[in-house]
Order: C-alpha cells, then structure tokens, then sequence
C-alpha cells in the first residue's frame, strides 16, 4: 500500500464532505514553507535565489500552526530550502503531528541521520526525501558530489528506526529514463515505503533555463519510465496523476489543491508562481482570479507545466466529481496495472542521450551565502 488505510480513508472522507458542502475550491495539501534557506544549491531551484536577509528569515511555530488551521488541509507538505535548517522543526512538525496532520517534511536528508534523534515515528510523519536519480545523476543535479551517498545514509537511518520514509525525484530534459528505473529499484531495495516522480517546473529564477521538460517531452519520458513498470515500485501519488504524466489523461491545473504558506503570507495562486500574496487564506481563495491559471487560461507561465503541486489534486478531485472517476480510480486500486505498453519498451530499449550540455551551476555567491546562513541559523 502506497499510504497508510488511515491516511487513504482521511483524505477521503475530507474530500467527500468538501463535495457535500458544495464547495467548488478546497485545499488538499498546505504546502507551507518555513524557510527558503538551503545546504544546496541546485541548478534547477527557484527557491534560494533570494537576497540574504530573506534566506534569514522564518516562519515561527505559531503561524505555522496557524496557517494550518487556516486552511483546514489533511495532508501539509514542508518544503523549502531544506527544513532541518530550521531550529525549531522538530518542534513544528510535533505540533502538527499533535493536529492530525499527515506530514510529508521534505528534506535532502544532508542532516536527515544527525537529527533523526529530535523526531518521533507517527503514522502522520513521513520523511520525503529528494533524491534526483541514481549516484552520479543526483550529484549532478544537486551540484554535490557525495549529495546522493549521505542522502541514502539518511533514508536507511530514517527506515531502521521506523519512520515512513518517502522519495520525491524531479526530472528535466535529459534525463535517462533506463536510469531513473534501475533508481527506482533502488529506492525500494533501501526499505522507502513509496515514491513521487514530476517534471521540474521552469523556474524564471533558476539558474539554468535550458534544461526544464516541455509537455511532449515530458508525456515521452514519462511513458517510457512508468510503462512496463515493477511490481516492487510503490508511487504515493495519485494513479490518474501517473498516468497524466504518462499523457493517458487529461487534467487542467487545480492550483488551489496546494496552496502555498511561507514567510511573505498566502502565495498567489501556486505554489511556483508568485503573483501577490493574501494575508489570510480567506482572502487567498477568494481574492485570486484562478480563471487565469493553467493551460487552457493561455497563460504562457502555464503552457508547460505538470507539475505534481498544480495537477495532483485535480486527479484527486476528478475521483470524487463523477461516477466515472469513481469507478476508474476504484478499478486502479483494486486490480493495480503495470500498464504493459511494447512501444514505450522499444522507446525505452532505444533511447540515446540528445543533448550534453551540462547543467549550470548556481552563482558561487549565491551559494556562499546560503552557506554562510547555515551558521547564522545555529545549525
Ligand atoms: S499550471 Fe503550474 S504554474 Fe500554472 S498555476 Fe498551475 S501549478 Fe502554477
């Protein structure tokens, strides 16, 4: 089982009575961010480009807890920069374990084994960490060698000492689909309990621009990863997001499903755009003109993503909108497919790199300074 019977059936039943209440827009996900600062500096993040006295700052505890409130989401996602940076983690995540909350802390697990001693396991904690590909790609990826060694360190820490343990592995333009399966394998074989595979979204503060998916290309290189798949994979998302990705199905971006918290307040809409900010989430769901978003709204910020934080909830929302959806996404849980495809096999067994351009490295004085604020942070 991709997630606990507990969590399934909670996320179920909020979603059942979203629809009961008649409500055309609900979150499914608070991504809240409680920090942007970060022990990496990967070329693909649009995250810890910020001046240094915002990579200083973070959220407290307390709005934290009330944002969580705020929004009333089952399920918080902690991205950043890297959450084991914040002193008071240990704290925040305890507190919206004490909520009920089902929390994936996103990390990349650089400290994952030197801090696991300030976490309990819970059925609500879940650790999530980002591991790109196998040993050479992720370093690449993350712009540090020896990245993907202390972040396996970290995963089979976590496991041992019986944590849930989840995977989140961003692909761009390149990458080598045989590669990302055998990474596959071995993500399962270190004991995770399930995986999430997206494309990267093109991130106008990334240091380099050349390497994010268009949509053909993603629907390509997802077929041929997620087609003839394992029996030992376990993916937590969503079945029809996978084969969205896979180019089987059609969602429109549902950016209220995630919305974002962070330090400057309630981010319009999602959680990679920053169009304004809402100081209370009233005002964000009411407020943004979501009209303006997603694919068909012709939004040329739009036009390539599919991105999990964007179309995850809209597969979510499809189960529960139709007997249709119902019944296909029922049909996927009880007689699971490894959706057999001999064409995407060809595809797979023929594949050869186009391109070698290397990433770019982030700004060494970028870098440096996220560096520095470690130290500031006390960590
Ligand atoms: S399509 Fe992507 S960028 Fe546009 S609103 Fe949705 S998640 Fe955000």
């Amino acid at each position: 089982m991709a997630v606990p019977i507990s969590q399934a059936w909670t996320v179920a039943t909020y979603v059942l009575k979203q629809k009961l209440k008649g409500r055309k827009r609900y979150p499914l996900v608070l991504m809240l961010e409680p920090l942007f600062r970060c022990n990496l500096a990967c070329a693909g993040c649009g995250k810890i480009q910020y001046p240094a006295h915002i990579l200083k700052a973070e959220l407290t505890p307390e709005e934290c807890f009330r944002a969580v409130e705020e929004c009333g989401a089952p399920m918080v996602s902690i991205p950043g920069g890297e959450p084991l940076l914040h002193p008071q983690m240990p704290e925040i995540v305890a507190g919206l374990v004490e909520r009920k909350k089902y929390v994936y802390m996103c990390t990349n697990a650089l400290l994952l084994k030197e801090k696991l001693h300030l976490f309990k396991p819970s059925k609500y904690l879940s650790f999530s960490v980002h591991v790109d590909g196998q040993r050479e790609h992720h370093d690449f990826s993350v712009c540090r060698e020896g990245g993907y060694d202390i972040a396996m360190e970290g995963v089979r820490a976590a496991v041992a000492a019986g944590f849930r343990v989840t995977t989140n592995t961003t692909l761009f333009d390149g990458a080598d689909p045989n590669s990302v399966r055998t990474h596959f394998d071995e993500l399962m074989a270190a004991g995770v309990e399930s995986m999430m595979v997206s494309p990267g979204y093109t991130y106008d503060k990334a240091p380099d621009q050349n390497h994010f998916l268009g949509k053909a290309r993603s629907r390509k290189l997802f077929r041929m990863i997620l087609s003839n798949r394992k029996k030992s994979w376990e993916f937590n998302t969503h079945p029809l997001f996978s084969e969205f990705l896979m180019g089987k199905q059609h969602f429109e971006c549902t950016p209220w499903g995630m919305p974002t918290f962070s330090i400057f307040g309630w981010q319009k809409p999602c959680y990679l755009l920053q169009d304004g900010y809402a100081d209370t989430f009233a005002e964000l769901m009411e407020a943004t003109e979501w009209a303006n978003y997603g694919a068909k709204s012709g939004n040329p910020q739009c036009a390539n993503c599919m991105v999990h934080s964007g179309h995850e909830a809209s597969a979510v929302d499809y189960n529960f909108s139709s007997l249709k959806g119902f019944l296909v996404t029922a049909r996927r849980y009880m007689f699971p497919t490894l959706y057999p495809d001999p064409d995407a096999q060809k595809l797979l067994n023929e594949w050869k790199p186009e391109h070698t351009s290397p990433l770019v490295q982030i700004q060494p004085s970028v870098a440096a300074a996220s560096d520095s604020l470690q130290t500031v942070s006390g960590d």
